[in-house]
């Protein structure tokens, strides 16, 4: 398989990804090198290769697709400098991730609001919505929670993030820190609603 760190294109958009998500996030967690970029499978997603090493997968379909190259990279990379020794992601750092991935350019015009209109996941959007409630108390408060309390968000605790973020209410502590999976939870439970979600997405595309 092709390894797409090789393809100058490919390396050089997910190098300046890279530095733009660490310039907004903090630094990457140590020792946790991306071995390859392939395109893989219909799901992108930053994999363990062991217990130290990553890969990057695009979707086979963002082959032909610059624009899906974009989206998929800068998003992949967020996981990259957040990722502990687990694979789980939690929705705060999906919602980093989406936001990222929406908030950082250049797409050609009109990209984003395609992709939302074409219907992204419903975890997608629960994780937009909590995370528009995180920087909505500050607007850097990824970076602050990850430089002041946890460099891995999959090892946050809700104290750590209460201590971070005080103004965050207890029930948006909790959502925050549920597993990508259990994201049904969140909108049971009223924390997270989908369509404030693809509100959050759609400004964020703007
Ligand atoms: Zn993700």
């Amino acid at each position: 398989m092709t390894n797409l760190l090789d393809d100058p294109m490919i390396s050089g958009l997910y190098r300046g990804y890279l530095a733009q998500a660490i310039n907004r996030f903090g630094p990457a967690v140590h020792g946790r090198p991306v071995r390859s970029i392939v395109y893989k499978g219909d799901i992108p997603e930053c994999t363990h290769l062991n217990e130290t090493d990553l890969e990057i997968r695009l979707t086979e379909s963002a082959r032909q697709n610059r624009q899906q190259q974009k989206i998929q990279l800068s998003h992949e990379a967020v996981h990259v400098i957040c990722r502990g020794p687990n694979t789980t992601a939690r929705l705060i750092e999906e919602g980093t991730a989406v936001h990222f991935s929406m908030t950082v350019r250049p797409y050609e015009a009109g990209y984003l609001k395609k992709v939302i209109d074409w219907g992204l996941p419903p975890q997608f959007l629960v994780a937009a919505d909590l995370y528009r409630k995180l920087i909505s108390t500050r607007r850097d408060a990824v970076k602050h929670i990850r430089t002041k309390q946890a460099l891995v968000l999959d090892e946050l605790t809700t104290d750590q993030l209460a201590d971070a973020i005080p103004a965050l209410g207890a029930t948006d502590r909790e959502a925050l820190l549920l597993p990508l999976s259990d994201w049904q939870i969140a909108v049971q439970q009223g924390w997270a609603d989908l369509e404030s979600g693809r509100a959050a997405l759609r400004q964020w595309a703007r």
